[in-house]
């Protein structure tokens, strides 16, 4: 069995030389793993930023359109009555996070989660408008003069940039992206979008910019819980302080084991690349995102050394002790079990969620008598054609014997309609042998009964 391993909160104060409260500076590097995240990152972006304007059978690809109460997605619809199959995909992806944190620890911080890609990409300009990381902390020490704004302007003015772009995407995954852009360019949007757009465009710019590592450290309570998740068969980005230790400076030239030494030279690369600003070596924390910086960084150390790579490496706990790696042990494959057969059964669930929904309420009044001495009683109903097309309906009511349903036989409704329908339901008065009892309203498409909505609702009687 596998046991839980805690995650160490180091306080800024005590943590390596490159801590600074007054801000982090992360250096460039180059590496496997940053080519990995760039690679992953592209992918990403593009499919964020051009999927919006893609159109599927005459309509925008991917919309949540609120106002209709519709998403479409890639010629698919749903409706408000599928929220059960949108609820199973939220949970499959908090079960697939939690998946891929027992399997390789914050994985997703380090490679998928927005807040992480959008703040490389800040990075990234910040670089490419104010140098490396020397130059920015030079720059940020410098007294104000015409450099120091031109830099700052520039580097402010790409991010308003993308952040404006992230935030017209973002919205025109809820209101078509198309006349958005033509209502914003020509200042005749509606006040709403206008302010969504701001508000993400700010988002953006405040969660990238300015509080980049701060939103993972303080606000995101994923990083909190890592540590009852992950266990010492993890795999965890790790300094393996067997090896490297004894840390201390050296000569290329000279034998680290003739001066009693570890391979860690104790350069501070691995701490100067972190975004978060943390030594890897005071060994799992908390506010590690797993991004593998520091795997780069001190791999190419270790290659300028001549030295083996890997002194920080994906590795487990039980590893670093001396231990097999487990990866396919019963837990993983149990969580495996469950995610595909939860997988399985939504990819059912979406192919065959019925095309028809069907909502019933029952009028105030109880119940009266008709010409023929039987009861009625009064219902509304809500037809729903979930189906791109129109289709014909069977309407019928079940439940008692002799019930009839005073309403059209068929019905055709067109593709996406709704239609209310005032209907009498009547039952002799011997077949009810209770003061209310159940009957059942049923909707089938006509050329496939398969696609059908059952409802039931009360039916009301003298009491006896
Ligand atoms: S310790 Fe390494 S993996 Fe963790 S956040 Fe810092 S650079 Fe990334
Ligand atoms: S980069 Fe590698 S060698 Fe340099 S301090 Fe970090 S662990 Fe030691």
């Amino acid at each position: 069995m596998s046991e839980r391993i805690p995650a160490t909160n180091i306080p800024v104060k005590d943590r390596g030389s490159d801590a600074a409260p007054s801000g982090i500076f992360p250096r460039s590097f180059k590496g496997f793993y940053r080519n990995l995240r760039i690679a992953g990152g592209t992918l990403l972006f593009g499919l964020y930023f051009a999927t919006v304007w893609l159109t599927w059978e005459g309509r925008q690809a991917v919309l949540w359109d609120i106002s209709n109460r519709q998403f479409h997605i890639f010629g698919a619809t749903f409706w408000p009555q599928d929220l059960t199959l949108l609820t199973a995909g939220l949970v499959i992806c908090a079960f697939g996070l939690f998946f891929i944190t027992v399997l390789a620890g914050r994985i997703w911080c380090g490679y998928s989660c927005p807040q992480s890609m959008w703040t490389w990409l800040f990075l990234w300009v910040e670089r490419m408008t104010e140098g490396d990381r020397n130059q920015r902390m030079r720059l940020a020490q410098a007294p104000w003069s015409l450099n120091k704004v031109l830099k700052r302007s520039q580097k402010h003015t790409l991010w308003l940039l993308i952040s404006l772009l992230t935030g017209l995407t973002f919205v025109g995954y809820f209101t078509p992206i198309r006349p958005l852009v033509a209502d914003l360019l020509t200042f005749s949007s509606g006040a709403s979008a206008a302010f969504w757009v701001f508000f993400f465009t700010a988002a953006t710019y405040i969660n990238a910019g300015w509080l980049r590592e701060k939103v993972c450290l303080h606000m995101c309570p994923y990083g909190r819980f890592q540590s009852v998740m992950i266990d010492d068969d993890s795999l965890v980005i790790s300094y393996d302080a067997n090896r490297g230790d004894p840390r201390g400076h050296r000569k290329r030239t000279v034998s680290p084991a003739s001066q009693g030494l570890g391979d860690c030279i104790d350069c501070y690369q691995c701490v100067q690349v972190c975004p978060t600003g943390i030594d890897i070596r005071d060994g799992l924390q908390i506010d590690c995102i797993g991004c593998a910086a520091c795997i780069d960084a001190c791999d190419s150390i270790m290659d300028r050394m001549g030295y083996d790579r890997g002194l920080i490496r994906y590795a487990s706990q039980r590893q670093l002790s001396g231990g097999p790696m487990r990866l396919f042990r019963p837990r993983m494959v149990g969580y495996a079990a469950v995610l595909v057969t939860m997988i399985g059964a939504l990819v059912w669930g979406v192919a065959n969620r019925p095309m028809v929904a069907l909502e019933v309420a029952k009028d105030r009044s109880l119940f009266r008598y008709n010409d023929v001495g039987q009861i009625e009683n009064s219902y509304r109903l809500k037809l729903l054609n979930k189906a791109p097309e129109a289709r014909q309906f069977e309407l019928s009511a079940i439940g008692l014997d002799g019930l009839t349903l005073e309403a059209p036989e068929t019905l055709t409704l067109d593709g996406g309609e709704t239609r209310e329908l005032a209907v009498v339901v009547s039952a002799p008065p011997e077949s009810l042998d209770d003061v209310s009892s159940d009957v059942h309203f049923v909707v089938a498409d006509l050329d496939n009964p398969d696609h059908r909505d059952e409802r039931r609702s009360a039916f009301t009687g003298p009491a006896f």
